[in-house]
């Protein structure tokens, strides 16, 4: 189901200590910042050329390179490019080159360590062997394609020696894992030099997605983690983890699930409706809107997006609001101590990775508000879209006792994790022919519309905030004023500028 090898977490933990204090900044945080495009990150807005290395091992069901062109082709509908350019609304418009198949006659990890060229989940060994391999792949790619194609892109939307996207997908038996090469590597860089990053033609790799058994859902998922997502699944099993997204509970069938909310909104993918006081609002399907409504600012809030089928979400019976209750602020204790889980700091995805944000079923990273409160996910048992979404008949509001949520207490309020009310409430929902859904969303009164997530382009900042302005066509923020001045002009002028 998963994706991630959580292999080596001791031996990633012991490499911790020694090293230096890095820049603030991480793989796979979540972009809880993201200046860190390059040397931590794939650039995830914009025209990218994104690398996939076949490599194709002797004795293993062989690689077929048309049906794997095809998926990473932008013609495949159900296809790696497609899924990305629709979940970003188009933002995000990856091309993969599939570079030539490198081959090998008999495994290329150690014999006596993998007999059978088999990795198994949290195999120790598979740690330093999976950097010579990474190595000698890229190597030999190295030596039939030039790399300054793989970056066109970087954080300022231009070439910056950073490799673009690089993934590695073999038809060896491995789960898969998005590995950053740039942070372990202590050997050769390939470019005369050791630590650090891979070189090839100038350009540096960072970090690599591997999926194995020739599976390209898996890629799709840790290809997620080179954009800077961390893991929403429960690695623990106690529950399933996050449903309704790429990066969470995903079942590897052929429906590629759309981003949760939250990965949407960080990615800066999301057409951003920042709700204050009592607002009616129309929520489109968010797979062709974006639409995403948010009430609460700081480190926790909800998020409301109307998810069902389309392109993809292809599973969903049915259609309805997604209600996700984020906390940013989700932290943990482990024997090194207390780590923000989502802290950007160099080797936090370690203890990320160990500890992850959303194993805690009753106080996730992001957790799925269920219209039913039944608590069925919390107790692992079946997601089921009819009675978990926010349909016509739902709805959810403060829980008057104020009390913490718990397994023992589990109080379906809109409350925040304190117990303490949020403000926010959601009511009347009601679906349009269209697919839309109109819903009553309570939100603060005030106070709601200062925040952005930088300073500019698509997604930085709300697309409204609060009731949007009466439609005068003009651009004021003071409405009330300026409609009753265009009310007298037109006294003054006749009908002529009515729109
Ligand atoms: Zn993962």
């Amino acid at each position: 189901m998963t994706a991630c090898d959580t292999a080596l977490v001791s031996r990633l933990v012991s490499l911790l200590l020694f090293l230096p204090a890095l820049a603030q900044a991480d793989y796979m945080d979540h972009f809880a910042q993201r200046d860190d495009v390059g040397p931590h990150k794939a650039p995830s807005l914009g025209d990218t050329r994104v690398l996939l290395i076949p490599v194709e091992v002797k004795g293993f069901p062989p690689i077929d390179r048309a049906k794997l062109e095809r998926f990473f082709s932008p013609d495949d509908p159900n296809g790696f490019v497609r899924y990305y350019e629709t979940a970003s609304l188009g933002r995000y418009r990856p091309r993969v080159t599939v570079g030539p198949t490198i081959a090998y006659d008999s495994c290329p990890l150690p014999a006596a360590q993998f007999p059978t060229c088999r990795v198994a989940r949290g195999d120790i060994n598979s740690f330093s062997a999976g950097i010579d391999l990474l190595r000698d792949a890229v190597k030999r790619t190295d030596e039939q394609l030039d790399f300054t194609q793989f970056d066109v892109s970087g954080r300022a939307g231009t070439p910056d020696r950073w490799a673009d996207g690089v993934m590695l997908l073999t038809n060896v038996p491995f789960g898969g894992i998005a590995f950053p090469i740039g942070y372990f590597n202590r050997g050769d860089n390939l470019a005369g030099g050791t630590n650090g990053p891979l070189m090839a033609d100038g350009i540096r790799i960072p970090h690599v997605a591997v999926a194995g058994d020739t599976d390209v859902f898996v890629m799709v998922h840790e290809f997620g983690h080179l954009l800077g997502l961390t893991d929403l699944y429960d690695e623990a099993g106690n529950y399933a983890g996050l449903q309704l997204s790429f990066m969470g509970a995903w079942l590897y069938d052929q429906n590629i699930v759309l981003p949760d909310a939250e990965t949407r909104y960080r990615l800066r993918w999301a057409n951003w409706l920042q709700v204050q006081g009592r607002q009616r609002i129309t929520l489109r399907p968010v797979e062709t809107s974006g639409d995403v409504a948010r009430v609460g600012i700081g480190d926790e809030y909800f998020l409301i997006e109307n998810r069902g089928p389309g392109a993809f979400d292809k599973s969903l019976p049915v259609r309805g609001l997604a209600v996700f209750h984020v906390d940013r602020a989700v932290a943990s204790v482990t024997s090194q101590g207390s780590f923000p889980k989502l802290g950007a700091k160099e080797g936090d995805f370690v203890n990320r990775i160990l500890d992850c944000v959303n194993c805690d079923a009753w106080h996730p990273y992001i957790r799925l508000v269920q219209a039913d409160g039944a608590f069925d996910l919390e107790a692992n048992r079946r997601f089921k879209a009819e009675d978990d979404l926010f349909r016509a008949g739902s709805s959810l509001l403060n829980d008057a006792s104020n009390s913490v949520r718990s397994k023992t207490n589990p109080s379906n309020g809109s409350n925040l994790y304190s117990g303490q009310p949020s403000g926010f409430a959601l009511n009347d929902v009601r679906e349009l022919a269209d697919g839309s859904i109109e819903v009553t969303l309570d939100a603060p009164a005030s106070g709601q519309c200062g925040e952005k997530l930088c300073a500019e382009g698509d997604g930085c900042a709300p697309v409204q905030c609060g009731e949007p302005p009466a439609k005068t066509g003009c651009t004021s923020v003071d409405g009330a004023p300026l409609l009753a001045v265009l009310l007298l002009l037109e006294q003054r002028f006749g009908r002529r500028q009515r729109r």
